[in-house]
């Protein structure tokens, strides 16, 4: 059996995490290293790599994690928030189970990095 990704430990409570929502398919968690005030991550529980490796069975765990990510946003006070997919090590990848980032409670500029 493949090796655990470090979420799939997460998600296991073999690593701590500062939780903030789970469901049967999806897991949101805070950022050990914030790149803004609020610095959230929401996962599926299914550990697909990259969105690029993703199939069309997983397009409602990915739309979940959307709809989540903003629901966490809202929930802690942002109207303005930024939703980040990393695909590949090239873009930033350095975590290879499919992630949303939710980043606010900073002005944010565009083209980012
Ligand atoms: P990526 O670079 O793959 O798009 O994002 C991976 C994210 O996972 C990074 O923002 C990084 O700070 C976060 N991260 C890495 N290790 C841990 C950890 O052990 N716990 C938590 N909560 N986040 C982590």
């Amino acid at each position: 059996m493949a090796d655990k990704t470090l979420f799939e430990k997460i998600i296991d409570r073999e690593i701590p995490a500062d939780i903030l929502f789970e469901d049967e398919t999806v897991i949101a968690f805070m950022d050990i290293n914030p790149q803004a005030p609020f610095h959230a991550l929401v996962c599926p529980k299914k550990p697909v790599a990259k969105v690029s490796d993703a199939e069309a069975s997983d397009e409602g765990v990915l739309g979940h994690c959307m709809t989540k990510a903003a629901d966490i946003a809202k929930d802690a006070g942002f109207e303005d928030f930024r939703l980040v997919v990393n695909n590949g090590a090239g873009a930033g990848q350095t975590v290879f189970h499919i992630h949303v980032h939710v980043l606010a409670g900073r002005s944010l500029t565009w083209p980012p990095g």
